[in-house]
C-alpha cells in the first residue's frame, strides 16, 4: 500500500483526513511544489525546497521545517513507495480554523501533505507540441507557487479543448508564461525568456536550462518578448518539471520556425538529460 506524508507521519491515503475548514481547501491558502524523481532519486530537490520555503514566507506561512528536514522526509517517502520514475507532490496549507478571510488570531498548525505519483519515463520529447495563446488573467504575484490555480486551470482547459498541449499566456502584447510552464524563444541563435519577476514563476527547469546555456556557450537574454516575436521565432520552448524541455512547433495554428524541433532545443534537451544523469545516475526509458 502506497504511503503519503500527513503532518510528518507516514500513513495510508485512506487514513488521511482534511478538515472542511482547512484554509487550503476553502481559500487556496497554501503553497506547493512538484519534484521529479528519476531512478529513485530526487532531481533539483534543493532548489524546489528553497522555493517552497520562499513561497511560504511570501504569504507569511510558517512551514515549521527546514529544507534539509523536508528533503529527508520526502526521500524516505520515495524509498517507502519504491518510486523509480515519477514525482513527489507536496503542499503546506495555513491549517484549519473557523472560516474567516483574515489569518487566525491564535497561531494554528500548518498542514503538510506529500504523496508520490508514478510517471513512466520516455526520455526527451522528440515531437513538437501545439499551443494556443490566451490573455493572462491571473493575479500579480505569480512568483508565489500558491494553491490558487484557477487562472492557470482555465487557461489549460482552453488549450485542451482545442486539442493543444499548453496555453501560452500574455499580458497585453507581452508573453508571460505557460499555464504550467515557462516559455522561451530562440531567435538568431539567442534564447530569450521572461525575467524572473512577479509576473512569472521562476521555474527550476528554466533556471537549469539557463545554467546549461551559460556553461555551454549558448547565448541567452532574460527579457520579455511580444506575441509577434514569439510567432516569428526560430524555436519556441516550454519548460517545466513534468515537461522538462519540450519544443512547441505550432501556436494558434501557425507553424513556428521550420515546424520541427530546432537545433538549440535539441541541444538543450541533450544537455538536460546529461544533467539528470549527473544528479540521479543512469536513467532508462520505461515506456
Ligand atoms: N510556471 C507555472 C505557472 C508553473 O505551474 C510551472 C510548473 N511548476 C512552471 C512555470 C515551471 O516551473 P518548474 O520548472 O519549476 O516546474
Amino acid at each position: 500500500m502506497e504511503k503519503l506524508i500527513f503532518n510528518g507521519e507516514f500513513i495510508d491515503r485512506s487514513a488521511s483526513k482534511v478538515d472542511v475548514e482547512d484554509r487550503g481547501y476553502q481559500f487556496g491558502d497554501g503553497v506547493y511544489e512538484v519534484i521529479r524523481v528519476y531512478n529513485g532519486k530526487l532531481f533539483t530537490s534543493q532548489m524546489h525546497l528553497d522555493r517552497l520555503i520562499d513561497s511560504a514566507k511570501k504569504i507569511s506561512l510558517d512551514v515549521g521545517y527546514t529544507a534539509a528536514e523536508l528533503e529527508i522526509l520526502i526521500q524516505q517517502l520515495v524509498t517507502e513507495n519504491q518510486l523509480t520514475y515519477g514525482t513527489v507532490y507536496m503542499q503546506f496549507t495555513r491549517g484549519a480554523a473557523p472560516r474567516n478571510h483574515a489569518f487566525p488570531v491564535d497561531k494554528i498548525q500548518s498542514v503538510f501533505v506529500a504523496y508520490t505519483k508514478v510517471i513512466p519515463y520516455g526520455g526527451e520529447v522528440k515531437s513538437g507540441k501545439q499551443a494556443i495563446t490566451t490573455e493572462d488573467i491571473r493575479w500579480l504575484r505569480c512568483d508565489i507557487k500558491s494553491l490558487n490555480l484557477l487562472g492557470n486551470i482555465l487557461a489549460k482547459q482552453q488549450a485542451v479543448e482545442k486539442g493543444c498541449f499548453e496555453a501560452i499566456q500574455h499580458r497585453g502584447d507581452t508573453i508571460t508564461e505557460g499555464s504550467s510552464s515557462n516559455i522561451s524563444i530562440v531567435k538568431d541563435n539567442v534564447l530569450i525568456t521572461h525575467p524572473p519577476a512577479n509576473l512569472i514563476l521562476n521555474g527550476i527547469t528554466r533556471r537549469v536550462m539557463l545554467h546549461l546555456c551559460q556553461t555551454n556557450g549558448i547565448s541567452y537574454r532574460e527579457e520579455s518578448f511580444t506575441i509577434s516575436e514569439m510567432m516569428n521565432a526560430d524555436e519556441v520552448i516550454m519548460t517545466s518539471t513534468s515537461a522538462e524541455i519540450t519544443p512547441i512547433t505550432l501556436i494558434d495554428g501557425k507553424v513556428i520556425g521550420a515546424g520541427t524541433p530546432g537545433p538549440i532545443t535539441n541541444k538543450l534537451q541533450q544537455l538536460f538529460h546529461q544533467e539528470i544523469e549527473m544528479q540521479c545516475g543512469r536513467v532508462y526509458s520505461t515506456t
